[in-house]
């Protein structure tokens, strides 16, 4: 069989329609491309070729026996933050280096209810923190458009696999862009809906009020196809939204004729590269000539962003963290003298340098005399920012800006310096401190030949639009066909 590795989602699932194809071949054809560019890209932290093909058999048995399930037989790897019983699910870590799932995330349970058959699990920074990959207790991924550039984190995994043609598609999370940005370095579609659209349960927490899942691919179509599989009400999160089951398809052929984007003027600043800013105002040139109209609007707090989630996210961490007591789960020091020093040598082994500095500053800013000073103040500043969203609103449809301020960068040039590394998102941080939707699309390369991302901030629940905007951009360029030379 021969098989384009890089055909979309959409083109798998017509081919297994059309008996193309099957599961089994087209599991067999991924697992093989993983296995052979695993030396190269270090983008997967487990594969497990019995249970894959296991699934794709079953997969096509239903098919055969006329089950209708949407995305029946086609691949999906998933970012090791997410439990599925019986495979391994490290998180990216030494605490959680020999960690088995005894049950199944809500998310992936959907998607296999879908027909989706999992190919793997994929690597990502520890505890899903960083912007690069290069946290990763399995080391770092490499970006499939040049290998001494970081593919962007923590989905890093999630990124460089699609990118390099290892699965049609991957699941990520985004606590602060780790969808978006690595969707821009890798010149994919991304998406992190509204908090609350998809199910948390089974899915390692980093920063509770934050964490959303979300799907990467090479389109917009895809991501539609994928996000009404992945979302849907649980009882098991009690954060997640009591609300029917959408289809995110429904408006992807609509004309943008009338479209109002918003331009923040605090998106186009000094801070954005000249590539970047060259980049998005071309695309936002074709957003015009496609109907929309663009408006300029002030986000005046969103320069709070990136201090406010420096003290939500690790507070949160901080707290979320300490299960990993090498009792309940995770490592455990082969060596200690009582009860107190195992907890302290189990966590001093089995986490990295940069949890332990978010844990670090988690338990300071919670302690006692300094909560009201900083926990309370940013969740102030978090309602402050979603106000400025609101008055946005009131005068376009949906706010667009670059993903991030640098295209993807070389190994090692931020690792020295955490600030730095934190700045990365200063874009995406604000969806995720007010709980709107957010995506990254492709929308060109920057003097190095490095990819662009257009971010695109809906008002909540408004997943099905924004997808419908980044489609339409899609008919009309071709930014999102280009493919890594792997
Ligand atoms: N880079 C951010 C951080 O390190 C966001 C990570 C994420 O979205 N998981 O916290």
């Amino acid at each position: 069989m021969s098989w384009n590795t890089f055909a979309t989602v959409a083109e798998t699932v017509k081919e297994l329609d059309d008996k193309k194809v099957s599961a089994v071949e087209l599991a067999t054809h991924y697992l093989d491309r993983a296995d052979a560019l695993q030396p190269v890209l270090n983008a997967y932290v487990t594969l497990d070729r019995e249970k894959t093909l296991a699934e794709a058999k079953v997969a096509d048995e239903k098919r055969a026996a006329g089950d209708a399930a949407p995305l029946l037989g086609v691949p999906i790897a998933h970012k090791d933050i997410y439990l599925i019983d019986g495979w391994r699910t490290t998180c990216g870590s030494k605490m959680l280096e020999n960690f088995v799932a005894p049950y199944t995330s809500t998310v992936v349970k959907n998607m296999t209810a879908a027909g989706m058959v999992t190919l793997g699990k994929l690597n990502m920074d520890e505890f899903a923190m960083g912007s690069s990959n290069e946290t990763s207790y399995f080391g770092p991924v490499k970006n499939p458009w040049d290998l001494s550039r970081v593919p962007g984190g923590s989905s890093g995994g999630s990124a460089a696999s699609v990118a390099a043609g290892l699965t049609p598609a991957s699941t990520g999370t985004d606590t602060g862009g780790s969808i978006r940005q690595p969707a821009m370095f890798c010149n994919l579609t991304g998406l992190k809906p509204t908090y609350g659209v998809c199910s948390r349960f089974g899915i390692i927490a980093f920063a509770s009020s934050l964490d959303q899942a979300g799907p990467f691919a090479q389109t917009a179509e895809d991501c539609a196809l994928l996000l009404s599989a992945m979302a849907g009400f649980d009882t098991n999160d009690a954060t997640s939204l009591d609300r029917p089951k959408e289809n995110y398809s429904r408006d992807l052929a609509k004309p943008l004729t009338g479209l109002r984007i918003g331009l923040p003027k605090e998106f186009f600043g000094e801070g954005v590269a000249p590539g970047i800013a060259k980049a998005v105002d071309e695309a936002l040139a074709v957003y015009r000539k496609l109907g929309a109209i663009t408006v300029e609007v002030s986000l005046p707090n969103v320069k709070y962003s990136v201090p406010a989630y420096y003290v939500v996210a690790p507070a949160e961490a901080s707290s979320n963290l300490s299960r990993f007591d090498g009792v309940r789960y995770g490592h455990r020091a082969a060596e200690y003298t009582d009860l107190m020093d195992m907890y302290k040598r189990s966590r001093a082994e089995g986490f990295g340098a940069e949890v332990k500095r978010r844990i670090l500053i988690g338990t300071y800013v919670l302690s006692h005399g300094y909560y009201d000073a900083y926990y309370l103040q940013a969740g102030k500043l978090r309602r402050l920012i979603a106000e400025d969203f609101k008055r946005a609103y009131e005068v376009c449809d949906v706010v667009m800006g670059p993903t991030a301020p640098e295209t993807a960068f070389q190994f090692g040039s931020k690792s020295d310096d955490p600030v730095k590394m934190y700045l990365n998102d200063i874009f995406t941080i604000c969806a995720n401190l007010t709980g709107q939707p957010a995506m990254s699309h492709p929308c060109g390369v920057d003097e190095n030949g490095q990819h662009v991302g257009m971010q695109i901030i809906g008002n909540y629940l408004d997943e099905a639009r924004m997808l419908n905007v980044a489609h339409q951009f899609q008919l009309a360029t071709d930014w999102h066909k280009r493919h890594p030379n792997i």
